[in-house]
């Protein structure tokens, strides 16, 4: 049974009309769903309503198949960190993360002493004294995340919770996060802005846009079969190229006419976008002279593990990228071909449903 069920959930912020619209997602016993999506696509509000901040407009959201429309926030049972560490600054670390266990009744000795326990946990035993403000950024959201877990919630909310670190710190964060919920095996709804932070540690993950969940899928998914243009621009860089088929195996693009592999659901004549990877792009001839370019390299840029070159070729760009030990030179212009089996085709912008 899911952890947390969404079912078709509806909210607008009143007088606004944004929100969520439609969403359904089942968050499975013990997995992590990163969700991403820009800036004011919904991400929080769905987090709001699995934690009974606000209730749905239509839809019904349930906790281990309960209806959870009755609950109050502190009844439901969830772990929540926010981006803001939201510590109380004039508690001790050790009190910080012992306070839901007092909401909860706890004795002192034992919620001392869990509460010691799951400090030890993060990392933070010998700062269990201290006060935030004594803390650095990363022990602070370290102390939050133990408060979210001390209590046994029955799953794991966590809204940007490393936006505020910095970049060095964020990465071992993200990796003591993602062990943190594999060892207390909790449901866990991971939002982030971050797309390579969302491929890294989710076992799923959901990609919203205009208040709408897109797709859910495993990281592999996502990245290699995007539904739509969208989610393919949304997460890593792609090459988009509108067309049409000229048969099942061939497609008009605006750089040519493009040797594809046959796809189900895509039959001559139809309309539909080529999208490829740039780190598919290969530098070289092509065996069998298929897809193969010759480009002016507009663009060449170093990204310490890898190099990523524009290739203006006639009626458009090529982006492609190598690892960056493997092309020396300076070239004006690269040959490369565009293997068909890496080439996925994409249905041309589903006209947004309102
Ligand atoms: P995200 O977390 O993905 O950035 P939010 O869920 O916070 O997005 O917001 C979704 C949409 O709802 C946005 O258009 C935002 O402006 C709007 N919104 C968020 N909070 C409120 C609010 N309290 N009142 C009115 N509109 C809001
Ligand atoms: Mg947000």
């Amino acid at each position: 049974m899911s952890a947390v069920s969404l079912q078709n959930i509806s909210y607008a912020y009143p007088g606004s009309g944004h929100g969520v619209k439609g969403v359904s997602l089942d968050l499975r016993p013990g997995e992590l769903v990163a969700v991403i999506g820009p800036s004011g696509c919904g991400k929080s509000t769905l987090l709001k309503l699995i934690a009974g901040f606000i209730q749905p407009d239509a839809g019904a959201v349930l906790l281990q198949g309960q209806p959870a429309d009755a609950l109050l926030p502190q009844q439901r049972d969830i772990g929540i960190v926010f981006q803001a560490y939201a510590l109380f600054p004039h508690m001790t670390a050790l009190e910080n993360v012992a306070y839901p266990l007092k909401l909860r009744g706890q004795a002192k000795p034992q919620r001392l002493s869990q509460a010691a326990d799951m400090l030890g946990r993060v990392g933070l035993a010998a700062q269990a004294g201290q006060r935030p403000g004594q803390l650095s950024g990363g022990q602070q959201q370290r102390v939050a995340l133990a408060r979210a877990l001390v209590f046994n919630p029955r799953a794991l909310l966590l809204d940007e919770p490393l936006s505020a670190l910095d970049a060095s710190l964020r990465v071992g964060m993200r990796d003591e996060i993602r062990r943190l919920q594999r060892e207390h095996s909790i449901a866990t709804l991971h939002i982030t802005h971050d797309q390579e932070e969302a491929l890294s540690i989710a076992d799923r993950v959901a990609v919203m846009r205009d208040g709408r969940l897109l797709q859910l899928g495993t990281p592999r998914e996502i990245y290699e079969r995007p539904v739509d243009a969208m989610v393919a621009g949304f997460v890593g860089q792609a090459n988009l190229w509108p067309g049409r088929l000229t048969a099942p195996d061939r497609i008009d693009t605006a750089i040519g006419s493009l040797a594809i592999v046959p796809r189900p659901g895509f039959g001559t004549g139809q309309a539909a976008v080529a999208m490829l990877r740039p780190e598919r792009v290969q530098l070289g001839a092509a065996l069998d002279g298929r897809n193969e370019f010759h480009g002016e390299v507009v663009r060449d840029r170093y990204l310490g593990a890898l190099r990523r070159f524009d290739l203006a070729v006639a009626g458009g760009l090529i982006a492609a990228e190598t690892p960056s030990v493997a092309e020396g030179g300076e070239a004006a212009s690269l040959r490369v071909h565009l293997p068909p089996d890496a080439i996925h085709l994409l249905p041309v912008d589903a006209a947004p449903a309102s």
